[in-house]
């Protein structure tokens, strides 16, 4: 896809209609809402030959990133290797200047959406030992997609639970893609309210990886909360199963120093019985 190729698609998006194109009908399916919204606008505005380059040049992009990320395991791993696509892209939009900064904070109030595998990466952090309020996580995470709930923006109920006190981000590193593309260069007022109108960086190519990325999952994107709710208990679930798994692969005689009984007083395990 060249870059100049890309041109903001018009405010008022029609709704998804198909492109008689099978890879391009099938992949929008799992795309992203401004990938599709790309994808309309130039149907609507290039002739035939130069709407089939986009699709020719979109489908190259999309398989030379879907191809990378097939070579790591499926889950946080490969959020990890999409993270860092997303960072390169980002990087080379040198002549942006962005009014986003640290301490802002404000955009972390509103519903976020990411990935079951971002997710993931979010939820291995906790089970690191990041600490977190989980009841605040759940209080969002029973909260239908979309709720009009977020619409009261900067309030406690709408913060997230990787933001802290400073108002900075805890999980930078890790935060999810729907945070690294959000690139504002309007005045940081326009942020702090649901009826703001920021002006946000459109990035197709990030775009492109997610949707990329979206198109290896059999789960759309979910909410912040609801995801990392979901990879918790998936998570722990797994820790569970394998713990059994070890044990089960464990002889008996073995089993038995977990047995208090089976450990003298001071604190040496009984030698084994033949
Ligand atoms: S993950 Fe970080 S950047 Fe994203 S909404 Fe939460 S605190 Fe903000």
């Amino acid at each position: 896809m060249s870059a100049s190729k890309i041109k903001p698609p018009s405010q008022t998006f029609q709704k998804y209609q198909t492109y008689n194109d099978t890879f391009l009908d099938q992949f929008l399916v799992k795309a992203t809402f401004k990938l599709r919204s790309i994808t309309q606008y130039y149907f609507q505005t290039l002739d035939t030959p130069g709407f089939q380059e986009y699709v020719t040049n979109l489908k190259a992009f999309t398989d030379s990133i879907r191809e990378q990320l097939l070579t790591v395991a499926a889950g946080p791993t490969r959020a990890r290797l999409m993270h860092t696509l997303i960072n390169r892209d980002i990087e080379a939009l040198t002549n942006t200047k962005t009014t986003c900064h640290k301490g802002c904070g404000s955009c972390c109030y509103f519903e976020v959406e990411v990935t079951t595998e971002e997710a993931s990466r979010l939820a291995e952090l906790i089970l690191g030992g990041l600490e977190i309020n989980h009841s605040h996580l759940e209080l969002q995470a029973g909260r239908i997609s979309r709720s009009s709930k977020w619409e009261s923006g900067i309030t406690d109920t709408n913060r997230c639970v990787f933001l802290g006190d400073d108002e900075a981000c805890r999980v930078y590193e890790a935060r999810p893609s729907a945070c690294r593309k959000h690139m504002v260069t309007s005045p940081p007022s326009e942020c702090k309210t649901i009826t703001g109108k920021p002006t946000i960086v459109l990035l197709p190519f990030t775009e492109a990886i997610i949707s990329a990325s979206l198109n290896l999952l059999s789960e759309p994107l979910t909410s912040l909360s609801k995801g990392v709710a979901d990879a918790l208990i998936g998570l722990e679930e797994k820790a569970t199963a394998d713990r059994e798994s070890i044990a089960a692969t464990i002889p008996i005689d073995l089993l038995a120093f977990q047995d208090e009984a089976a450990i003298g007083l001071n604190g040496h395990p009984k030698p084994l019985k033949n």
